[in-house]
């Protein structure tokens, strides 16, 4: 075993010169050797190929098409009426849109997610009422809470997006937003069940929530503090 003499590292008979420093290995006493065993792994990982997200997501979309196309043309076929294959087609669509819309179009502005979300969630739950029989849930409850989510979370990354929302006022925004998503959902429960609104369960995890969207602004605010916090955890 030779050592480098400039900069001490380890060096195998194989090296001409030092990996590290690259100065010119000489050792009388361990002459070079081209056969001698080499620092490095002979196996070679080829790299693998970037996937296309473009291409898989094109790919994928033609596969649900095809399956979507053969339920709908066998369920016309066997039941002569458009049956479980709308919620085939319905819940197809809510994957897609839920994983492929993202890897196909990963550069537009979120609050189209929000929207194409939105829409499918709504559309899969309508299926479900579809097929489940006459009901007003689907009205009542699911369409407004499908809503509500929809133009609180578009608010909150439009804000995020457009910089207006900065540092820790972006996760107090998020927390205070699902606050006042549980209130709501709690709020339209109970308006569909019996018609009277009286906020429960949904503080349990409201004021959690607004407690740490407080905090949060309040450490943004005073940025002294958060320096002081954010040097203390080394962060
Ligand atoms: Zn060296």
């Amino acid at each position: 075993m030779s050592y480098c003499v400039n900069c001490g590292v380890e060096l195998e008979e194989s090296q001409k010169t030092c990996p590290l420093c690259s100065v010119e290995v000489i050792n009388p006493l361990k002459p070079y050797s081209e056969n001698a065993r080499r620092p490095y792994s002979h196996r070679v990982d080829h790299i693998t190929k970037r996937v296309d997200r473009h291409f898989t997501a094109i790919i994928a979309s033609i596969v649900l098409i095809f399956i979507i196309g053969i339920c709908l043309i066998a369920d016309e076929m066997y039941s002569e009426k458009l049956d479980w294959s709308y919620f085939v087609a319905v819940s197809l669509a809510l994957v897609w849109v839920l994983i492929i819309f993202p890897m196909a179009f990963d550069r537009i502005h979120p609050i189209w997610y929000i929207l194409a979300d939105v829409l499918s969630l709504a559309s899969f739950l309508y299926a479900i009422q579809y097929l489940t029989g006459p009901g007003s849930w689907f009205d009542k409850v699911a369409l407004p809470i499908i809503y509500m989510l929809g133009v609180i979370s578009a608010l909150c990354a439009t804000l995020i997006r457009a910089k207006i929302l900065k540092g820790l006022h972006k996760p107090a925004w998020v927390a205070g937003s699902a606050a006042l998503s549980v209130l709501g959902i709690e709020a339209l429960l109970d308006n569909f069940v019996d018609g009277s609104i009286i906020l429960d369960w949904s503080w349990f995890a409201a004021i959690p929530l607004i407690t740490l969207a407080l905090i949060l602004t309040v450490i943004e605010r005073k940025t002294q503090l958060k320096e002081a916090i954010f040097r203390r955890l080394h962060v």
